[in-house]
């Protein structure tokens, strides 16, 4: 099997000191079940690729082989063609310091993203491309599957469960080598070596940025973890990142006047939908539904999606909006799910607008990027509504200190020229336009208490 890494950068030959492997060598590795070959096919100042070939000893693996397997399997299998956990096993042992983010010369490029190519050949699939998109693609990467077929000497036999896998992403490297590392072994779903709690605190290692927001999270523990129900479970109760809920925004807890603030940020972003003339909608980090409920109680809106990243906030608004209980019709319209603002997600596609009411602040400054591409490169409604505290605004909550958010759970709050900046480069980068609205009464000086943005296409 064959894993084949290239990029694409202006200083191509640094990255190769963070595979700590030379450029100018032919290297070899002996590996418990046979051996990797790592070499640079290519190598100019803008364009490197490494290859890391796996060779496996098919007769060492009819050693290894379980006891339960039929009488001709040890000798008849796929294992030494596909891409499995050997493949994995290859990379750590190979690339183990740029898995773990590791540099000792080149420390400042650990942190850095690069244009990837991935190809891995072949990989196995037993649910087809439809798997291994859902898989990569929530990560960023753009998927290329080729079939191979059962047999080149009879066509009509179709194609197999083979594939060529080509990913394409900007990706940390550690990052990129990470997804590998869980993903392929998911893909591929082989019994062949011994399972044990030292697989759960490695799939938590290498899944420990990514793994628990993944809309495919369950199912890559289990496949993963060999559909061993124990193991499965500890692992996701590990992972299982619950971000406590806002029941409610502390403003809301403070007096009426908050309360209201509330209100009217809601109807303010309720009101620049209807003008619009939007009828499928995204609510995203939506919450216990707030929003939601008021988006059901308008009509000409045809589907309301909302979205969250915590479980317990989705089950509440459930709850709240009396799901169950309603007619197939207006269930027919809204749907909640359970996903992240920082993985593409095909399901965001196709809206004709999506609002982040209280949403960015949540989220840690080195990720809105992330939340940029996904909301305005990827899922790109025609509209995206944004409201965020004004920080200004402050000084007018005795309680908030200099360095005391509005919210424990708010990982930064803007002034209103710190949004517009954003909200400005943000726009100009994806194409869109943008305009900004107070919320709330304006104090001279210090602005309103919220703010908002509207970027239309
Ligand atoms: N929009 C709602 C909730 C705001 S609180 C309202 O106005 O009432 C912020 C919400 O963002 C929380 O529900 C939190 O779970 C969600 N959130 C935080 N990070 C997220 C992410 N990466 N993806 C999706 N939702 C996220």
């Amino acid at each position: 099997m064959l894993l084949k890494i290239s990029w694409q950068t202006p200083y191509a030959p640094d990255v190769t000191f963070l595979f700590h492997k030379h450029p100018d060598k032919v290297q070899s590795f002996d590996l418990p079940f046979g051996r990797a070959i790592v070499f640079y096919p290519a190598l100019s100042h803008d364009h490197g690729e490494i290859a890391l070939l796996v060779e496996i000893d098919p007769i060492g693996l009819t050693r290894r082989s379980g006891p339960q397997t039929a009488p001709l399997y040890p000798y008849v299998n796929d294992r030494p063609y596909v891409a499995s956990s050997f493949l994995s096993v290859a990379v750590a042992r190979v690339f183990g310091s740029a898995l773990n983010g590791k540099s000792r010369d080149k420390p400042e490029l650990i942190e850095q993203t690069f244009d990837f190519t991935i190809a891995v050949a072949p990989v196995v699939s037993n649910q087809g491309a439809t798997l291994i998109n859902s898989l990569f693609e929530p990560l960023g990467y753009e998927v290329r599957s080729e079939p191979h077929l059962v047999d080149e000497q009879f066509p009509a036999w179709g194609n197999s469960n083979y594939f060529s896998l080509t990913l394409r992403g900007r990706q940390t490297l550690s990052g990129m080598l990470g997804h590998l590392y869980v993903l392929i072994p998911a893909l591929d779903e082989e019994k062949h070596y011994w399972v044990g709690e030292e697989e759960v605190e490695k799939l938590l290692r290498h899944g420990e940025h990514w793994l628990s927001t993944h809309p495919s999270r369950d199912l890559i523990v289990s496949r993963y973890l060999h559909r061993i129900r124990t193991l499965t479970q500890q692992a996701l109760e590990q992972l299982i990142e619950s971000p406590e809920p806002d029941t409610a925004a502390p403003e809301a807890k403070q007096d009426a006047g908050d309360v209201r603030l509330n209100q009217t940020r809601l109807e303010i972003v309720l009101s620049i939908l209807k003008e619009s003339g939007a009828t499928r909608v995204l609510d995203l980090g939506c919450g216990e539904g707030r929003f939601l409920r008021l988006l059901l109680q308008t009509a000409g809106l045809q589907e309301i999606v909302g979205m969250d990243v915590s479980h317990r906030a989705l089950e509440l608004a459930a709850e709240k909006l009396q799901l169950a209980s309603h007619s197939d019709a207006v269930r027919k319209r809204i749907q909640l799910i359970h996903g992240s603002l920082l993985y593409r997600d095909r399901r965001l596609e196709g809206f004709d607008a999506a609002v982040l009411i209280e949403v960015i602040e949540h989220l840690d400054p080195p990720r809105l990027a992330a939340m940029e591409r996904v909301v305005f490169e990827f899922a790109r409604p025609k509209m995206v509504v944004i409201t965020t505290p004004n920080s200004e605004f402050n000084v007018r909550y005795p309680r908030l200190g200099p360095d005391r958010f509005r919210h424990q759970d708010h990982r930064f709050e803007w002034s209103r020229s710190q949004f517009q900046a954003w909200a400005d480069s943000v726009a100009q980068r994806f194409g869109y336009r943008v305009t900004f609205r107070p919320i709330g009464p304006e104090d001279p000086g210090i602005g309103a208490p919220s703010q908002l943005a509207v970027f239309t296409q």
